[in-house]
């Protein structure tokens, strides 16, 4: 009788779909038998039952019950198989459903030491990366960062602006010298991108409003809890366009995306404790603060900054610093533009404002909270004559520029654009420390494996 019934069970095991688990933990199902794969995620024996918490493909976690003797061998993150009848149990773990098993395959029986434990040091967590990535924080933080991407798409999309990629390996520099990775490229050098900018800027003459996203580099030696040296950056630029224009596009892109992520990812927010409420706090239009306005709210809160190897108080000049960014926005729940910086901290494109001498027109967007920085965007330069001069007063290789200054030749617009670290967005969404987190695979100085 006993072989019958482990017969039939076996006849229907080959024709019942496999269920996520996520789409399993409803009434409907009780009763039902299930079957589900995935990986073991937490293993409790007794000596006729064996608790075995399954983690699957998504992140779904749900308890299976199964007889001890099928699994006598089975180890964390073994991957396996599980058939049986959905049951709804206040005592079951994560969720208070449960699978009773009666079928247990065994795909691959995992080495007993898998190295990620409850409580790891972040090192380890960071070198193990590639198995970290398994763990429910990081599947949540994955689960927000795709759906952060997913929305800032669909906005540039529903606002008819053209999806473009550009170049990774180039010849010129856009952000400054000094953080450019330069690699072997045949027999002359080549760099990784800062920054897509300089070709969006081409192609707004054939496209018009264009967007882009891809991975920009940046050799930052200091070790900061904001920067990566390979960052995914997203930049957008159009022609006709003011300073106003670029506020307002920012502003409706970021409500757009805090309003849908938080949305569609309330679980995985409340999950990683993030104040939803907070978040949602925000409302257009940003707040807008001139930089003399900030450098004199920095001046009195004796606000100091590096310079060289001296430590000094910051003063008008000065581009804004970790702290001084902190300090703008800690009690602010609205993000806040700051523009009008002096032209000599911005890169060599930027416009000057025709009505003030030495200002530059451009703005850079702070997350509230003390976040801090996320974006910078501005006018270009559309003179040829005072590009060429900035190029040259930044000791800039103007031959690598031909291209560049081409377009200031032939019909040049008055254009603008900015560009948004999405890990730094990220990092804000879900109130996360350290920028590391908020990409699969970090790298930073101290950092390029796994
Ligand atoms: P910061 O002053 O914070 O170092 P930046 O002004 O050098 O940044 P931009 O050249 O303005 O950076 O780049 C545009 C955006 O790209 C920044 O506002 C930020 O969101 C993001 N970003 C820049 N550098 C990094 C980095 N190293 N890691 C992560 N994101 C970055
Ligand atoms: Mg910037």
């Amino acid at each position: 009788m006993y072989n019958i019934i482990i017969k039939i069970v076996c006849v229907v095991n080959t024709q019942l779909k496999y269920h996520r688990i996520s789409e399993i933990k409803k009434e409907e199902f009780l009763g039902k038998e299930i079957r589900i794969r995935g990986w073991v995620y937490r293993l409790r024996r007794q000596k006729d039952k064996a608790f075995i918490i399954m983690r699957d493909d998504r992140g779904g976690i749900i308890q299976c019950v199964v007889p001890s003797t099928t699994v006598q061998e089975l180890t964390i993150e073994s991957s396996l198989e599980v058939q049986g009848i959905l049951f709804k149990d206040e005592r079951a773990k994560e969720g208070g459903y449960e699978i009773r098993g009666n079928d247990v395959k065994i795909y691959s029986l995992a080495n007993n030491d898998f190295p990620i434990r409850e409580y790891q040091s972040t090192e380890l967590l960071l070198d193990y990366r590639h198995l970290t990535l398994r763990t429910r924080k990081m599947i949540t933080i994955a689960k927000i960062r795709a759906t952060v991407l997913e929305k800032l798409r669909n906005w540039f999309v529903e606002n008819d602006w053209i999806e473009v990629t550009t170049p990774t390996l180039v010849k010129s520099a856009v952000e400054g010298g000094s953080t450019l990775f330069p690699v072997k490229y045949f027999k002359d050098e080549a760099f990784l991108s800062q920054s897509a900018q300089l070709y969006l800027e081409a192609l707004i003459f054939s496209l018009g409003p264009v967007w882009t996203i891809g991975p920009s580099f940046r050799a930052e030696k200091s070790r900061t809890l904001r920067h990566l040296a390979e960052y995914l950056h997203l930049e957008a630029e159009a022609p006709w366009i003011t300073m106003n224009d670029l506020f307002s596009i920012q502003e409706k892109l970021l409500i757009h995306l805090i309003r849908h992520v938080t949305k569609d990812r309330n679980q995985e927010l409340i999950f990683l404790n993030r104040d939803i409420l907070t978040l949602n706090q925000m409302t257009e239009p940003f707040d807008k603060l001139s930089y003399s306005q900030a450098i004199d709210i920095l001046c009195s809160n004796d606000i100091n900054i590096q310079d060289g190897e001296v430590t000094r108080k910051i003063e008008w000049g000065d581009d804004l610093n970790i702290d001084s960014e902190k300090l703008l926005t800690k009690d602010r729940r609205n993000p806040v533009f700051v523009y009008g910086y002096p032209l000599q901290v911005k890169p060599f494109y930027v416009k000057e404002d025709p009505e003030r001498q030495g200002i530059a027109l451009t703005a850079d967007l702070l997350l509230p909270e003390g976040f801090g920085e996320v974006s910078s965007g501005g006018m270009r330069e559309e003179n040829i004559t005072l590009l060429k001069s900035r190029i040259k007063k930044e000791g800039l290789n103007m031959d690598s520029y031909s291209w560049y200054l081409d377009l200031r030749k032939y019909g040049s617009v008055p254009h603008g654009g900015f560009g948004i670290g999405i890990e730094r967005l990220v990092r804000w969404i879900i109130n996360l420390e350290d920028i590391k987190e908020c990409v699969l695979f970090p790298r930073t100085m101290a950092r390029l494996n796994p």
